[in-house]
């Protein structure tokens, strides 16, 4: 796999956090910026789709067979087991698909698959980190969001200490504490990266 494609060099632009931080929010507002040419890298998932997910948009969703065939295939860029069976990862198919139009990729994914990218591209990847002020925020934001049970709330908020102790293994870490703020220094720095 090359990021040469058609005299394009394609780049990859992580953004990972534990789950509440905002990096959902930050990757949707740098799409809407035409100027920075990024399109989402959709990961395939073995999960159930949830209410309105869309196949193709949300995620790829693949039985758990599907998913195991394309690890062994070494189709994967990167995949993670969640629990048993709840397979995500990201399909080496889907970067080429991505780079192969002539834009960078963006992914919104948790920090142990951003950190695998990281590593494989380490020149074409600027790996951000989104810190939230605290994990009591954390919740609150979860709690607000209202996507997730109390339980999966308590599940995510569980592995965020761990989580949190990665961001020094990030090219840059963003404090998401004032969201407007955030999103400046997020499209600053990525337009800075993305300069030719
Ligand atoms: P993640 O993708 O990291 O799980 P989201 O982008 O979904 O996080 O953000 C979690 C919730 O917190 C959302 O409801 C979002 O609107 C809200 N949020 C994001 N940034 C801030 C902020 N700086 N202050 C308060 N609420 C925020
Ligand atoms: P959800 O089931 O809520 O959509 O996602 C659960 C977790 O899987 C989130 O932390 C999300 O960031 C992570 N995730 C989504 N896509 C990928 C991926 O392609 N690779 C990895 N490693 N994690 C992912």
């Amino acid at each position: 796999m090359t990021q040469q494609t058609n005299n394009h060099t394609g780049k990859l632009i992580v953004f990972s956090a534990p789950s509440g931080s905002g990096k959902t929010t930050i990757v949707r507002h740098l799409l809407g910026l035409d100027a920075l040419n990024l399109e989402f890298s959709i990961s395939a998932t073995s999960r159930e789709k949830r209410g309105d997910e869309i196949d193709a948009k949300d995620y790829y969703f693949l039985s758990a067979q599907a998913f195991k065939n394309k690890i062994k295939a070494d189709e994967f860029l990167e995949w993670e087991e969640v629990y048993r069976d709840n397979f995500y990862g990201t399909l080496k198919t889907e970067v080429e698909r991505i780079w192969a139009q002539g834009k960078h990729v963006i992914f919104d994914i948790d920090v142990s698959g951003g950190l695998r990218i990281k590593r494989k591209f380490p020149k074409e990847t600027l790996a951000v980190f989104v810190k939230p002020p605290s994990i009591d925020e954390l919740k609150i934001r979860l709690k607000k969001r209202k996507t997730e049970t109390d339980d999966k709330i308590n599940m995510r908020i569980a592995k965020a200490s761990a989580e949190l102790a990665t961001a020094p293994l990030f090219d840059v870490i963003i404090e998401n504490d004032n969201l407007e703020k955030a999103l400046v220094e997020a499209e600053s720095l990525v337009s800075n990266f993305l300069k030719p």
